[in-house]
């Protein structure tokens, strides 16, 4: 199964990915804690990630919203 990856908008807490019918998916996002080796080699240990859990996005932290690393301070 094909992973869908997105960038949450600030604040963001459902998901607003279409499904096949063109309508928009609504589900919560959850964070997500045990995201395995491939995406801690991308996003480090301990990343801001969610998940939909109606159809399983995945959702990277905005970027606008506080850097809690420091890293991506521009
Ligand atoms: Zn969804």
């Amino acid at each position: 199964m094909e992973t869908t990856i997105k960038t949450r908008l600030p604040r963001q807490r459902a998901c607003n990915e279409k499904n096949e019918k063109g309508k928009i998916c609504a589900g919560h996002l959850k964070r997500w804690y045990h995201y395995g080796a491939d995406w801690e080699k991308q996003y480090g240990e301990n990343a801001e990630l969610y998940r939909c859990e109606k159809c399983k996005t995945v959702y990277l932290p905005n970027p606008e919203e506080e850097a809690r690393t420091g890293t991506l301070a521009w």
